[in-house]
């Protein structure tokens, strides 16, 4: 393998670490513990075990964890309610709905309910508003991570081409957001890239992302990302999670592309711990813009 591997999980740990130095200071300054309180409905299995991750992760950096749960035939009002009551309450800091969704619920709706100030997932219009005005209040959490990557493995993005494929508003858009603006909470040598995005009406992707210093893949299909779609040195981010009968794949095949790929993420491994760990870095952010605004 001639691709250096990111480490997710070992940058995750040491932000991780900052963490929960500033989140005790944070109870010692303040007399106030972030709190973040996940909502799930439903019993989808794997929402579990993310939602479960998350509480872990939020107790060992000293975060308070709350878990409201509704049945999987919920409706909008249910949910409403619940959101409506964690606004109100003055000692939770950060909401999270877990996605996705029941088919029979209004995700806009639901998500549009939350609290500006308390929508640590970063999805609500008016924080989606601020990032692209390029003055963000909380950033959203996987393209967040992914600038964390980047960063503490010494890959500068000023200057080179960032290619993303996929366009969600949860990854791919935030994500080219982030690396085209001029500035960066990891300083502006993390952002300022040049930045194409791919989806699925781009005529001939193997030349988009072979002209890629920079190679994020959010599209959802295990293995997309073959090695001759990649430029020979790029950084390569797999924020992809796909469940086949290997198990946990990427958007990227891993072993061909690590022979051409400068740098490399793995899944498991990659981006994944990073997602949660911003999550925990908005919490904390949340509580602290609650208490002035309180
Ligand atoms: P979405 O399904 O919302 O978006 C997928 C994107 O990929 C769309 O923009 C779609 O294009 C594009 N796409 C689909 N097929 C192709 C194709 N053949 N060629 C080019 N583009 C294509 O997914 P998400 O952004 O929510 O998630 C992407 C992946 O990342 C998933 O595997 C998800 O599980 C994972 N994920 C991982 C996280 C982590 O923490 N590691 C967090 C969030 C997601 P179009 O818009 O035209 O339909």
């Amino acid at each position: 393998m001639a691709a250096q591997l990111i480490d997710g999980k070992a940058i995750a740990n040491e932000i991780r670490t900052e963490l929960t130095e500033q989140v005790a200071e944070f109870i010692e300054n303040n007399a106030v513990v972030p709190c973040l309180a996940a909502v799930l409905v439903g019993e989808d299995p794997a929402s579990e075990v993310y939602v479960r991750n998350k509480q872990r992760a939020c107790e060992r950096v000293g975060i308070e964890g709350r878990l409201h749960r509704l049945p999987a035939d919920a409706t909008d009002d249910d949910l409403l309610d619940i959101v409506a009551q964690l606004n109100q309450d003055n000692t939770v800091h950060g909401i999270l709905v877990q996605l996705p969704l029941p088919k029979q619920l209004s995700e806009t709706r639901i998500l549009d309910a939350i609290h500006p100030l308390k929508d640590v997932d970063a999805f609500h219009p008016e924080n989606v508003g601020l990032l692209s005005q390029g003055r963000p209040r909380y950033l959203p959490c996987t393209p967040h991570g992914v600038m964390q990557l980047l960063h503490r493995s010494g890959i500068e993005a000023t200057g080179k081409h960032a290619v993303i494929v996929g366009r969600s508003d949860i990854v791919g858009k935030p994500m080219a957001m982030l690396l085209a603006a001029r500035d960066s909470n990891c300083g502006p040598q993390a952002a300022n890239a040049t930045v194409t995005l791919c989806h699925s009406r781009s005529q001939d992707m193997a030349s988009l992302t072979r002209q890629a210093d920079i190679l994020v893949a959010a599209v959802g299909i295990a293995n997309f990302i073959q090695a001759d779609m990649v430029k020979p040195g790029a950084a390569v981010i797999d924020v992809g999670i796909n469940r086949t009968d290997e198990g946990l794949v990427g958007d990227v095949a891993f072993d061909p592309v690590s022979a051409v790929a400068g740098h490399i993420t793995p899944v498991p491994g990659g981006v994944g711990p990073l997602t949660v760990t911003m999550l925990l870095h908005n919490t904390l952010t949340a509580a602290g813009l609650q208490l002035h605004s309180a």
